[in-house]
């Protein structure tokens, strides 16, 4: 169906991707984790808050028996002298040994998936993927790529499905990329 534009947190979106693209692509993700998984028993770790209506949609195409759980990153600053952002994981289920798949909503520069890998393979998972809804490949600062990526996308902001502008348009059903003021 097509979409109109929107106005989000006063900025103006346009659609960028339909509900119908955006369920076609996570039932095909949510295939492939069947067959890759097929001896496995998959935990899915959503990251809050933005996985959140993507994890609950990807989990119910996987039909292999699997668990879920979210987890959240704080930033916080540091001294003032540093002027640096720290990053906590707020997360405590119990993974040893499990094979943990990490959902994310978007994949920009790398820099949360690779910290949620080094914060994560210190609670010892057997083993460690990374599924994302997006990908923006052209911001990506490390070289590695996520397992499973539903579309790739440019460098431009997005909302919906989930992912906000300031706490605007999680709850969005399609993609909508930001209009350039020009
Ligand atoms: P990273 O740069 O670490 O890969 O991504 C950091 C975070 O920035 C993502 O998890 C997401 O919350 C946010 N982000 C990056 N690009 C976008 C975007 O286009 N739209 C929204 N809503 N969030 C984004």
């Amino acid at each position: 169906m097509l979409t109109t534009n929107v106005t989000v947190g006063n900025k103006p979106f346009k659609p960028l991707i339909t509900e119908a693209e955006l369920q076609t692509r996570v039932r095909a993700m949510g295939r492939q984790i069947t067959t890759d998984y097929s001896d496995r028993n998959p935990v899915l770790i959503g990251v809050l808050k933005g996985a959140a209506i993507f994890l609950s949609d990807l989990i119910r195409e996987v039909k292999v028996p699997c668990s879920m759980t979210f987890m959240r990153i704080k930033s916080y600053s540091g001294t003032q002298s540093t002027g640096k952002i720290s990053k906590e994981l707020e997360f405590t289920e119990d993974i040893e040994g499990r094979h943990v798949i990490i959902v994310e909503d978007i994949v920009d520069t790398g820099n949360t998936a690779r910290f949620l890998f080094e914060e994560l393979k210190k609670h010892r998972p057997a083993t460690i993927a990374l599924a994302t809804l997006l990908f923006k490949p052209m911001a990506l600062l490390y070289p590695f790529k996520p397992d499973y990526t539903a579309f790739e996308i440019g460098n431009d902001f997005v909302v919906g499905y989930g992912l906000d502008y300031d706490e605007h348009g999680r709850n969005l059903k399609d993609i909508y990329v930001m209009e350039s003021v020009s």
